[in-house]
């Protein structure tokens, strides 16, 4: 699997008063198997990008390719496409319709011709992976919290069974629990399934929790595209565009700033507290010397 913007340009409503350049120049290459972050303040072309990734919009002027072809090429099967690039929208539980969960669920591969019996086994082995407990399957999609029901969606696209998942804040509105179980089932279907993540999200503490490359848009342009830690290392260009690093890097400056021997390029929240027990115990060594 791998998916390209090459150059990619997006205006809306060109030529109208309501023009806007949402994208300017945007080339990014996704492979097999990553968990990419996608990070930005509102209006910085998060959106209108990744509706790019499954061909929802055509690039004012770029080519998006899938596994090396050319996506708006004519005959090109972009239905086919939206199979493979599963793009699970804001607030998704909002696209929920039918009458029993399983039936939902049912409703991708059902739009994908598959047999009835091949339409089950798909919704029942994706709700298992985001957790909906069987006696669960028959009730109405509405009976649930808010983030049961998200997840109910999220199994909806993975029915699909997607090469890739995109997510748009998949985690907006929900409380940290809801939070934490879609994040952490994010991660089991990367790690179990291998499948290839790109999450789009507002929260840089989720980011250094679990992307392993992050991109950062502002103002329709790609600005960094580089592992967390490298990211987190530009604090006052981050700040410039209304981001903040994660917690722990404020933690670590004001530790570094105060005399203590830290690293400050942590990646991740245990790389954090393994550099700041180091520096303890660095300086208990020295008290005691
Ligand atoms: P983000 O997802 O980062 O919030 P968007 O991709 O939604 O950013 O928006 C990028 C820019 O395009 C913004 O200036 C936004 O106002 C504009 N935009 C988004 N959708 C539309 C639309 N349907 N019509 C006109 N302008 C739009």
């Amino acid at each position: 699997m791998s998916l390209r913007l090459e150059h990619i340009n997006y205006i809306y409503n060109p030529g109208t008063v309501y023009e806007k350049y949402a994208l300017q120049d945007v080339s990014l290459s996704i492979g097999e198997g990553e968990f990419l972050g996608m990070i930005g303040h509102t209006g910085s072309g998060k959106s209108t990008l990744i509706q790019h990734l499954n061909g929802l919009i055509r690039p004012t002027s770029g080519t998006v390719f899938y596994n090396d072809e050319d996506i708006w090429a004519d005959k090109y099967d972009r239905q086919k496409l939206r199979f493979h690039v599963g793009l699970v929208f804001q607030y998704p539980e909002y696209q929920l319709f039918e009458s029993d969960v399983l039936k939902d669920v049912c409703f991708g591969p059902k739009n994908m011709g598959l047999s009835s019996g091949e339409q089950k086994e798909r919704a029942v082995r994706s709700l298992r992976q985001v957790g909906i407990p069987e006696e669960d399957f028959s009730r109405s999609p509405f009976d649930f919290s808010g983030g049961m029901k998200r997840r109910i969606a999220i199994a909806g696209v993975l029915a699909m069974d997607p090469d890739v998942l995109v997510l748009d804040e998949p985690t907006a509105g929900l409380d940290p629990y809801g939070r934490d179980e879609i994040l952490n089932c994010l991660s089991e279907l990367h790690e179990d399934r291998g499948i290839t993540i790109v999450l789009v999200s507002h929260s840089m503490d989720d980011m250094a929790r679990y992307a392993k490359r992050l991109i950062v848009m502002d103002h329709g342009k790609k600005v960094f595209d580089a592992p967390p830690r490298e990211v987190f290392s530009h604090i006052e260009e981050l700040e410039g565009m209304g981001l903040a690093a994660p917690q722990m890097t404020y933690i670590l400056r004001d530790l570094k700033e105060k005399g203590y021997e830290v690293d400050i390029s942590a990646g991740t929240v245990e790389e954090a507290r393994d550099t700041i027990l180091a520096a303890l115990a660095g300086r208990k060594k020295a008290a005691k010397g």
